[in-house]
């Protein structure tokens, strides 16, 4: 047995299925879950010695790359001056600051410690500002496992094929509605038939829980013009997407101008931290300035603040997101290229720094419909198949891909390289 076998073993004594998250237990992918020692620039190293270049990147915080000397240092001297206080700090007014700068939308911000916690505030925000109870998100968009955003979620809860857990009383879920993502005409269904309740949207501006799924044009510009007419407000969850798709986020990316957004991921740099922010007459709704409580004994953490403010102040260097999505280019083109040259039908999607591939012969995908009808079969063989050759994929063929900085010219070419060799294997 290798020794990540022997912890999967030990672990699923003491842990649920032995893991603290659903998708790192393979189900999507069958085989056991390499147990990580540690992670430095592009690559991972599990407990068996072995070393995986990483396109997982902690599923998407670690835009720079693992240990980033920056990042490592502003923690240590964080951790000089103590763990956690409780009371308002410098640092949290910097990084309120640095957030608003990059994502003009968001007048003001206030910090929690997850995704979770960012979209669940700011839906609670959304119905206490507008005095509704409905909300309207998308099948198969994730916004973490809030009871009222997990029906007809992506993601994890995909990849169990369990889109709607159970736990979550009818009463709760009666209030979400669900809408076909990329379709504009499903959401004015919604509208019309819940004219004056629905308190918001909310949407994943670039879908990466059910793969990677982009908008299609006017679909963005559609839902802001749904929500204006309507009286609802626009939640851009940019958990994912945030200081990814581009230094303003997918928002800036195109164009669209959301009364909320909710951040996490790439804002903690690697420590667990989430946001919301935006409208300042909304924002001001909440407590203490307004009545919709919300709240948390470590949100603002000095050391999470200082990872966060390390990571995004290296982001804004010049130049730095033409070169990551150049490289996700060429690791989507790449993987599209093998798979024709060995007859494999495959479609890819890339926006920023995140990518997916479907094997479909679809020639675009846009719904989520098309991604429930790919070759699973073919996934798990280029997931395993990538894993063999030192590549460490999301084990799930409904998650982006993500590249970091860290991503050079050579862990791209290995890359390329063995995924024409898996793939030349799965076409003999
Ligand atoms: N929103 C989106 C778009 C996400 O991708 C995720 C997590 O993957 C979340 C929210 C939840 O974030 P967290 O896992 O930090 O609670």
């Amino acid at each position: 047995m290798t020794r990540s076998e022997t912890l999967f073993e030990q672990a699923k004594q003491t842990i649920p299925g032995g893991v603290n998250s659903p998708v790192r237990a393979f189900n999507g992918v069958g085989g056991t879950p390499r147990f990580i020692e540690k992670a430095d620039g592009a690559y991972i190293y599990d407990a068996d010695g072995n070393k995986y270049i990483d396109y997982v990147g902690s599923w998407g915080p670690m835009i720079l790359g693992h240990n980033h000397p920056k990042i490592r240092q502003a923690v240590l001297d964080a951790v000089e001056n103590g763990l956690s206080f409780g009371a308002p700090t410098e640092l949290e007014v910097t990084m309120a600051e640095k957030v608003i700068e990059m994502v003009p939308s968001m007048e003001m911000v206030r910090m929690v410690s997850s995704g979770t916690e960012a979209t669940m505030s700011a839906i609670r925000l959304a119905r206490g500002f507008t005095g509704r109870d409905k909300i309207l998100k998308f099948e198969g968009c994730y916004h973490g496992h809030a009871d009222c955003l997990l029906v007809k979620a992506g993601s994890g809860a995909l990849t169990l094929g369990q889109p709607s857990s159970p736990g979550i009383p009818e009463d709760f879920a009666k209030h979400t509605l669900t809408a076909v993502y990329n379709d504009l005409d499903s959401v004015k269904a919604m509208f019309e038939q819940y004219p004056d309740s629905i308190s918001c949207i909310i949407l994943e501006p670039v879908a990466g829980n059910m793969n990677c799924i982009p908008p299609v044009a006017g679909f963005l510009e559609g839902l802001r013009a749904l929500c204006d007419e309507f009286g609802a407000l626009l939640i851009i969850d940019e958990v994912m997407t945030g200081f990814r798709v581009s230094k303003s986020g997918a928002q800036g990316h195109y164009g669209i101008k959301p009364d909320l957004t909710t951040l996490g991921k790439v804002i903690g740099g690697g420590m667990p931290v989430g946001a919301f922010g935006g409208r300042k007459d909304v924002m001001q709704f909440i407590a203490p300035t307004g009545p919709v409580y919300q709240a948390g004994t470590l949100s603002g953490n000095p050391i999470a603040m200082s990872a966060g403010l390390a990571q995004m102040e290296a982001l804004c260097e010049e130049g730095l997101y033409e070169e990551l999505a150049a490289k996700t280019k060429r690791i989507a083109e790449g993987f599209k290229a093998a798979a024709d040259k060995h007859g494999i039908p495959m479609s890819i999607n890339y926006v920023g720094g995140m990518f997916g591939f479907f094997f479909t012969d679809e020639p675009q995908v846009t719904l989520f419909e098309q991604v429930t009808k790919c070759n699973m079969e073919h996934f798990r063989a280029f997931y395993h198949g990538m894993l063999d050759e030192g590549v460490y994929l999301a084990p799930s063929a409904y998650e982006a891909g993500f590249l970091s900085m860290a991503h050079g010219e050579e862990e791209l070419q290995a890359t390329l390289a063995a995924a024409d060799r898996v793939l030349a294997r799965i076409a003999a």
